[in-house]
C-alpha cells in the first residue's frame, strides 16, 4: 500500500497553500509558488509529490510504489478505493 508519509510530517499543509486567481500553489522550501493546481486538493498532491522527490523518499521506495506515486494524479484516478486518494483527501480535511 502506498503510504502518503511525507504527509504526515508537515503539520503546516494550510499554510503552504496559497489561492490566487482561482488557482493553486504550494509554497515549498525549494520553490516558492509551485503550481499552478486547479484546486486545492490537487495542489496537496503537488506538495506531496514534491516533498517525495525532494526528500529522496521516492528513491528509496520499491519502483512499484515509486511507480504508482509518480504517476498519480488525482483528478484522474479512477482505481476504486484508492488509498493515495483517501489519504490525500484525509490530508485535505486536516489541512
Ligand atoms: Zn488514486
Amino acid at each position: 500500500m502506498v503510504v502518503a508519509s511525507a504527509l504526515y510530517g508537515l503539520d503546516d499543509i494550510k499554510n503552504r497553500l496559497i489561492r490566487r486567481q482561482g488557482k493553486w500553489f504550494v509554497r515549498t522550501r525549494e520553490i516558492p509558488e509551485h503550481g499552478p493546481f486547479t484546486n486545492r486538493l490537487e495542489a496537496i498532491e503537488g506538495l506531496f509529490r514534491h516533498v517525495e522527490i525532494c526528500s529522496g523518499s521516492l528513491a528509496n521506495r520499491d519502483r512499484d510504489e515509486a511507480r504508482a506515486i509518480a504517476e498519480h494524479f488525482i483528478n484522474t484516478c479512477r482505481l476504486p478505493d484508492c488509498p493515495l486518494c483517501q489519504q490525500l483527501a484525509l490530508a485535505e480535511k486536516c489541512a
